[in-house]
């Protein structure tokens, strides 16, 4: 696990939040036998904590005071955000802004009800009726997030009966949706076709069967070979469900998502998932399908009806980023170039940034103790970006997780490249790709 030998890192605790801080003094308590507490995860991470905390290597939940383009305020201090997931830049966009404010000041500040019942303002349907343009089906919905979109539509539309076929990097939105409908869900290797094509084979021909995929990776930030997987999809007889919370915005010349970059039909993906989230800078998540499909979720997908709606600030401040997006196709592109600086920059000095083609661009470093111990150098220098450690990624493939955004100027993209450059020199320890020798 993590190496007791590496020292505390000197001066001011990383973390002043109340509740870490007292842990930082005291330690976890002994957990009562039986207790909540008494669990094998709860006993890993205080685990790792013990560790980290007192060593001023926990670099998570810290608390922005402000936000201005690529940069976010901490006590004072402006610090470059490496991995937010604003990529098209649109945090802080006055036209959104104003949307928002314009909305709350209409409708209010929530919607006293799920969806179904009392929590529908026109600003959803809008809203939805532009999600709908914009992935090319004839319906969509909004769900109060990702996560809940997809398990919504996987529980309401299918169960015991049923498989999923699943990437083995699927989200954990997609598979908790699989756990929670009770199918039989098996996996495919990451982005291999062939091995769909033999795990779909292995199913009962009469089965009803979903295949699973995210259209970015969120960890590695590839792309699904979606034509491929169409073509297995139409061998086999099978449904498909392609999750663009990291494409949209970021895939396709207008970050329509993998249709457009793809040239497909959208008809061709049975349910279109994503987040508005990310790109898109309010909250929720959306399902894109046909008509009848998404009437049928409108009365069956449990979130819809059990769970709030997006607010009317985060449903108009969507709706104007998406309009945005759509007329400012330069964001995107700036996006996608800054992804491919961080590659190319940061693939020359010898850094493994795995299989990333988008602008997710992951820094692999390998032990936890490793991402850790950069996050926390890199704060130290002025920037901030987020360790990604087990069990979000694989063991020993831990790893900063880097967002190129439309947000950066040439000179941050110069200066995040110098910055790995000289903390290569001190932190070290870092899995590197063969051609650095
Ligand atoms: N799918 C993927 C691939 C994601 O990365 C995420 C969020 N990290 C979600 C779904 C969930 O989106 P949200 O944050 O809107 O719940």
């Amino acid at each position: 696990m993590n190496d007791d030998t590496w020292p505390a890192v000197p001066g001011e605790p990383f973390l002043d939040d109340p509740l870490v801080g007292r842990f930082r003094q005291d330690g976890p308590h002994a957990p009562r036998s039986g207790g909540i507490l008494d669990s094998r995860a709860v006993r890993r991470w205080f685990r790792i904590l013990r560790w980290g905390v007192p060593r001023n290597l926990y670099t998570y939940q810290q608390a922005w005071e402000c936000r201005d383009g690529a940069r976010v305020e901490h006590r004072g201090r402006s610090l470059l955000m490496l991995s937010s997931y604003d990529y098209l830049g649109l945090q802080g966009d006055p036209r959104i802004e104003e949307a928002a404010i314009a909305a709350t000041r209409a409708c209010g500040t929530g919607t006293g009800g799920v969806r179904l019942l009392t929590g529908t303002t026109d600003l959803h349907v809008r809203l939805e009726h532009r999600l709908a343009r914009l992935k090319g089906t004839e319906g969509a919905m909004t769900f109060g997030s990702g996560y809940a979109a997809n398990t919504g539509a996987i529980t309401a539309l299918f169960d015991s009966r049923d498989a999923v076929v699943a990437d083995s990097l699927a989200h954990r939105s997609l598979i908790d949706g699989c756990r929670a409908a009770g199918v039989e869900l098996r996996t495919f290797a990451h982005n291999d076709v062939e091995d769909l094509r033999r795990v779909l084979a292995e199913l009962p021909a009469a089965r009803r069967v979903l295949i699973a995929v995210d259209g970015v990776y969120s960890m590695d930030g590839d792309l699904c070979p979606l034509p491929d997987i169409v073509a297995v999809k139409r061998e086999h007889g099978a449904l498909l469900l392609v999750d663009e919370a990291h494409a949209i915005g970021t895939v396709g010349e207008r970050g329509r998502g993998l249709h457009e970059h793809f040239g497909l039909d959208p008809d061709e993906v049975d349910l279109w998932t994503g987040s508005l989230s990310k790109a898109i800078p309010a909250n929720g998540g959306y399902v894109a399908a046909s008509r009848d499909t998404i009437i049928y979720l409108q009365h069956g997908a449990a979130p819809y009806m059990f769970s709030a709606a997006v607010s009317p600030g985060a449903s108009a401040a969507a709706e104007t980023a998406l309009e945005i997006m759509e007329r400012e196709p330069e964001r995107a592109a700036r996006a996608r170039r800054a992804g491919e600086s961080l590659r190319s920059g940061l693939g020359e000095l010898g850094f493994d940034t795995g299989v990333s083609s988008t602008p997710l661009v992951p820094v692999i470093l390998g032990p936890d103790a490793v991402a850790y111990r950069w996050a926390r150098a890199l704060w130290d220098e002025g920037f901030f970006a987020s360790a990604v450690v087990y069990p979000a990624v694989a063991r020993s493939a831990s790893r900063l997780r880097l967002c190129g955004t439309a947000a950066y100027s040439d000179a941050d993209l110069k200066a995040t490249i110098e910055v790995f450059a000289r903390l290569r020199e001190r932190v070290g320890a870092v899995r590197m790709t063969s051609a650095a020798g």
